[in-house]
């Protein structure tokens, strides 16, 4: 077997533990493993961002989220697997720019075991991509995450063609239209969790969550592979 990230053969005495991933799963090669950062550790309850251990925290609840809640946040949490640093950004453009299999099966590994774990009566819900930006990449890498989760996923959110997201400021992200609307019919009481590639500001995956609410969902989270 071979590391699924550099390709080179798995050693013998290569150990690939994760305190999510049972132990007879070798993956990656710990030359690889050691360069993910994984989020771990104490996490804001809500975005599930890992907290400074020298900052003083009140109720494990970040100042972002606090100004959310007071505004009525409309997602419940979100919960990421890794931290967006330099090492993640070049998974990352492999796997949403190429759409690389190998890359994709990791993750699947790692996010289906945080599904399990933390998502497990929630019905998955792909954040979509506008249909420009769809036939410009050819797929949306958010199904495909949903795909590697290996239960049903519901597609219920469309999107609008808006300017990137990345090239706009935190506040003008924070105020503009809300991009996202129903494609398919909420089941009403239901709980579901938003997938998505990369946690930033929050804002993208609340626009979806709002939508998800106010047409009949009890609850509505986060799942996303990577925290900004
Ligand atoms: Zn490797
Ligand atoms: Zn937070």
């Amino acid at each position: 077997m071979n590391c699924l990230i550099c390709f080179d053969e798995l050693q013998v005495g290569d150990t690939w533990f994760s305190y999510l991933v049972p132990r007879y799963i070798k993956a990656v090669c710990a030359h690889c493993d050691q360069k993910l950062q994984r989020i771990q550790g104490v996490l804001c309850v809500c975005c599930g961002r890992m907290h400074n251990t020298s900052s003083s925290v009140s109720e494990n609840i970040c100042e972002d989220c606090e100004l959310w809640r007071r505004l009525g946040d409309p997602l419940t949490c979100n919960r990421s697997l890794y931290v967006y640093d330099d090492e993640m950004k070049k998974h990352m453009n492999r796997f949403k720019f190429r759409g690389d299999v190998a890359m994709a099966k990791f993750f699947g590994l790692e996010l289906r075991a945080l599904f399990r774990h933390s998502f497990r009566h929630y019905t998955p819900v792909p954040v979509p991509l506008s249909t420009e930006r769809l036939e410009e990449r050819g797929f949306n890498q958010s199904e495909i995450l949903a795909e590697l989760l290996q239960v049903p996923f519901h597609t219920l959110l469309a999107r609008r063609h808006t300017e990137k997201q990345s090239k706009k400021s935190k506040r003008e992200r924070m105020n503009t239209e809300n991009p996202f609307f129903l494609s398919n019919e909420v089941v009403c009481g239901k709980k579901y969790v938003l997938i998505d590639d990369i946690y930033t500001t929050g804002v993208t995956v609340r626009q979806a969550a709002s939508i998800l609410r106010k047409n009949g969902a009890a609850d509505v989270a986060a799942l996303t592979l990577c925290r900004g």
